[in-house]
């Protein structure tokens, strides 16, 4: 069969072989077969990873998908243990009935529980719930060597800390024990004001984050001058009334790759201008359902498309708090003087819960996402945003990136020498190659 998975951004362009199976006693002998026949290979989610994280060297993957099901649940205590493959849209569309939310979600609810613990991710109420991680009470873990393991902070805990944000490099996850969060409605109160520069968006944090469970921002990476990082500050809090159901809107999608990206300077450029103004002046509060709140981009499967064949970039950075006003400045000054970027662009306070992760992405600062369509010209301005963030003392999210060099990963990422030294030999992906090797 021909090799199709491909990661979200398509870009490196590696599809991959899919070795799939459907029950939790088919892992080992596939691991072993797959590994053997192929040396190396990697569990594979839902693809919703931007570069290379989720490809394997081998260009083999074992898909979890399959092995999606509940294995138990208590509704008293908000705990379930469900297989990896499961994504985070089943675990809701089962517990939200119940009265219960995940206790960190990313901006996807496509990805899967494996997914989200091998990357550790955060969402918008990183300054108060931390990452998913410290909401992971255990999960089992195979390894090539036939051993299985069950890991927790207080069983096998090293095992444990280099699973979470390990980049499926330690074993294939197969089922996870994770703490939901109580709710009364499945609606999210929320409060939205625009903003019109960088202070502004620094000073509406320190004030609105602490009083709110959510918080984010979306920023125009075009602005410039005494606008740059003008945007829409957006908090929310679970409704306290209301009625628990799930959203049931069909998701649009985009029927096929357009030949060029569809998004460029012109189009991005009104659709920015557009998008701010039509945000209050002042802070107005609205009424919400939890998709549209959490999840906006899910609402149109293969988004990924518009950005034509070659694919798009995630930059996403995170910078420390001492350095974070100046250094996004720059870097937003860098980003709009290049012309380059997307509609979707992302600016977040992230506070300073320590996860249990020995590779986790997220420190006590500020974190910038945007998208750019590939082009050869990206590269320059890569190397620009990467000089920012090296010497703010920032680093990169790996589950976004397709470019950082290995020298930068490194020193970003001290602990990476663990992981390797736990690493499951006989897993491999391209970006621990390309990073370090
Ligand atoms: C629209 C969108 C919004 C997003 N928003 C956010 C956000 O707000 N915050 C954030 O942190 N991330 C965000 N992401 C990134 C996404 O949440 C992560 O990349 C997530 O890890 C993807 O999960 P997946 O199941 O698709 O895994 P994949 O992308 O397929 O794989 C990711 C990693 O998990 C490993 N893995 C997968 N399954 C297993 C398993 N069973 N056992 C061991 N390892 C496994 C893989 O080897 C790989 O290293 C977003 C992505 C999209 C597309």
């Amino acid at each position: 069969m021909k090799p199709s998975l491909l990661s979200w951004g398509r870009y490196p362009y590696n599809p991959q072989h899919s070795h799939a199976c459907y029950w939790r006693d088919e892992l080992p002998p596939l691991l072993g077969s797959v590994s053997s026949k192929y040396e190396t290979t990697l569990p594979y989610g839902n693809g919703r990873s931007y570069g290379d994280s989720c490809l394997a060297a081998s260009d083999h993957v074992i898909n979890m998908r399959s092995i999606d099901r509940f294995i138990h649940v208590d509704w008293v205590r908000g705990i379930v243990i469900v297989e990896a493959g499961i994504t985070l849209s089943e675990v809701l569309a089962t517990a939200i009935p119940n009265g219960w939310f995940l206790s960190v979600t990313p901006g996807t609810q496509f990805a899967t529980v494996g997914g989200a613990i091998a990357n550790d991710v955060h969402g918008k109420n990183h300054h108060s719930k931390g990452t998913f991680g410290n909401h992971l009470l255990s999960f089992g873990l195979e390894r090539s060597n036939e051993e299985f393991l069950t890991c927790s902070p207080n069983i096998n805990p090293e095992m444990y800390a280099a699973t979470i944000g390990g980049l499926g490099l330690t074993g294939l996850i197969h089922f996870a024990e994770i703490q939901l969060i109580p709710i009364n409605t499945s609606h999210i109160d929320t409060h939205v004001v625009r903003f019109g520069n960088l202070t502004e968006f620094f000073a509406l944090s320190s004030e609105l984050d602490h009083q709110h469970e959510y918080s984010v921002a979306w920023i125009d990476c075009l602005a410039s001058g005494s606008q740059v990082g003008r945007g829409v500050y957006i908090v929310g809090d679970h409704a306290r009334y209301g009625e628990l159901v799930l959203n049931d809107n069909a998701p649009l999608s985009i029927p096929f790759t357009p030949p060029l990206s569809l998004i460029n300077n012109y189009s991005l450029r009104i659709l920015n201008e557009l998008y701010w103004r039509a945000h209050p002046t002042k802070l107005k509060q609205q009424r919400s359902g939890y998709e549209s709140f959490f999840y906006p981009l899910d609402r149109i499967l293969n988004w990924n498309r518009v950005y034509g064949p070659r694919g798009f970039q995630q930059y996403q950075c995170v910078i420390p708090d001492a350095s974070a006003e100046m250094a996004m400045k720059e870097l937003l000054k860098a980003i709009a003087k290049s012309g380059q970027g997307s509609f979707l662009a992302v600016l977040k306070r992230c506070g300073d819960i320590k996860s249990p992760g020995l590779l986790s992405f997220p420190l006590s600062g500020t974190s910038l996402a945007l998208d750019f369509p590939q082009r050869s010209n990206l590269k320059e301005l890569f190397s620009h945003l990467d000089q920012i963030v090296r010497q703010s003392g920032g680093r990169l999210y790996p589950a976004k990136d397709a470019h950082m060099s290995g020298k930068d990963f490194r020193q970003a990422y001290p602990e990476w020498e663990r992981l390797e030294s736990m690493r499951d030999p006989s897993l491999i992906s391209r970006f621990w190659q390309r990073v370090t090797e």
